[in-house]
């Protein structure tokens, strides 16, 4: 896989020269934003869900400790086997173990965004084990060599030519020589290109939307149902999972079903919701012989008691980056790590440290449309302006912005200072404009006014329309 580059700002000023990328973030984001509006608007208690669903996530991480403990026992009642993971390396290193046991040589895959947290593909392989993509967009990603741009569509920024080609190069060693044109055809060709790898997969690897402590079962949704192939052909079945997955009981998770399912593809339920309990039973038709959990922490405990504890809510729907006019300007790979969009700038200094990945807090309008859409209230726009204070605290700004925060700071606790200021300086930029309307450049503010206009401010000072209006909205 190609390696990512972190530098924000050099990723994002490339994606947004790319045309072809534009168009297919744009047609993307209009059938997510749409198809979700379509579905909420036909559910008048989406509202009453969204709170059910916060408060059912925030009971779970009051209580981790103890739901994480009742579903090993209930694992462990079925048959499975549980396995802790605090680090990427240690997670790493109990799939490769139960690999190397099972005698693995082919390993098939359902999505999975902690397998990319982990770094897994490239660990497995590196073993000389042959790791095989089951979604439609994983397996695009892989022929393609790139890592995932969108937590549930990750080809979202693939053309179907630019797919038709990868399948054309890839499949011709195989029989397949025509060159295809349509949708159907590119999914049939797939299929059947991976149907035979189920069946001769030693392992399948799986990830988890939630797991549940009642019944020690773990549940994916997928359009596809190569979650289910993946899960119960192959004789060894690992699930992936961080440990926030985890939700009390089988009526918790239908409620977070309900708006997860909305919330992503506004569909009211995804086509293939599959619950996995455990190994194959006496009498069971199919089912692997072994069943695996392991638990990933990798910093989530820490989140737990700190500020970003509200991100571990998340229930991975993608809603929050389909909005995001930043995520649609620039696609998934410019945040450089695992997460885009909203949540991946909140989620990927918590993982990296603000030192690597301090620009993603910043590359943010807070325009509030993520939150508004998030299905579980996360305030994300609040936890990124939180990042933004330790990076300013702890001098991870550049000199000139920290100066100007400091000075912007200074100015906004002295009102009476700051008020005559403001209106100064509309008055200034509006003369500056020249009956324009708009201002071309700007000293110390090259980097707003390189790629677009400034435009002049019109009429008063918001503080003084707030006076006059009695101190109240108009
Ligand atoms: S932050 Fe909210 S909107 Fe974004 S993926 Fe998570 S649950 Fe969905």
């Amino acid at each position: 896989m190609e390696p990512r580059s972190h530098d924000f700002k050099k990723n994002a000023a490339l994606a947004a020269a790319d045309e072809q990328l534009r168009q297919a973030l744009e047609k993307a984001q209009d059938g997510f934003v749409g198809k979700r509006a379509r579905t909420i608007d036909q559910l008048p208690e989406f509202e009453g869900l969204r709170d059910q669903g916060k408060t059912i996530r925030d009971h779970v991480l009051a209580n981790l400790d103890f739901y994480l403990e009742r579903y090993e026992a209930a694992v462990l009642e079925s048959g499975g086997q549980v396995h802790w993971a605090e680090s990427p390396a240690e997670a790493r290193d109990i799939v490769r173990d139960i690999c190397r046991r099972a005698g693995a040589r082919l390993v098939i895959k359902g999505k999975s965004m902690i397998s990319e947290e982990i770094a897994l593909n490239e660990a497995l392989e590196g073993d000389g084990l042959e790791v095989v993509e089951s979604d439609l967009g994983e397996y695009i990603l892989q022929l393609a060599k790139e890592p995932p741009s969108h937590i549930i569509a990750p080809a979202v920024h693939k053309t179907r030519s630019q797919i038709s080609e990868l399948f054309y190069n890839a499949h011709s060693k195989l029989g397949y020589h025509k060159k295809l044109d349509t949708v159907p055809e590119l999914v049939n060709e797939a299929r059947q290109v991976l149907r035979s790898r189920y069946l001769e997969a030693d392992v399948g690897i799986t990830g988890a939307n939630f797991l549940i402590a009642e019944t020690g079962s773990n549940i994916i949704v997928t359009n596809e149902g190569n979650g289910d192939l993946s899960c119960t052909l192959p004789p060894v079945h690992i699930v992936t999972a961080s440990i926030e997955k985890v939700v009390p009981t089988l009526d918790d998770v239908s409620a977070l079903l309900r708006l997860l399912a909305r919330s992503a593809t506004g569909q009211e339920i995804t086509s293939y919701t599959t619950f996995s309990t455990g190994p194959r039973r006496d009498g069971d038709p199919d089912g692997p012989q072994e069943y695996h959990v392991v638990l990933v922490d990798n910093g989530r405990t820490r989140m737990l008691d700190d500020d970003f504890r509200d991100m571990l809510r998340c229930i991975r729907c993608g809603a929050c980056m389909n909005h995001c006019p930043v995520y649609g300007a620039i696609g998934g790979h410019s945040y450089g790590w695992v997460y885009p969009g909203p949540m991946g700038s909140v989620l990927t200094p918590n993982f990296l440290g603000l030192k690597e990945a301090g620009d993603l807090a910043n590359a943010c309008t807070l325009n509030g449309r993520c939150s508004a859409v998030c299905p579980m209230k996360i305030p994300l726009p609040d936890l990124l302006r939180e990042h933004r204070r330790r990076q300013f605290e702890a001098r991870l700004v550049t000199r000139k912005a920290g100066l100007a925060l400091a000075g912007w700071g200074f100015l906004a606790r002295r009102p009476r200072l700051y008020q005559p200021l403001t209106a100064l300086g509309m008055r200034l930029l509006a003369s500056l404009s020249r009956r324009k309307g708009r201002l071309r450049r700007l000293p110390l503010l090259g980097a707003w006014t390189d790629t677009r206009d400034l435009p002049a401010p019109q009429g008063e000072t918001f503080q003084n329309a707030w006076r006059r209006r009695g101190g109240r909205p108009q």
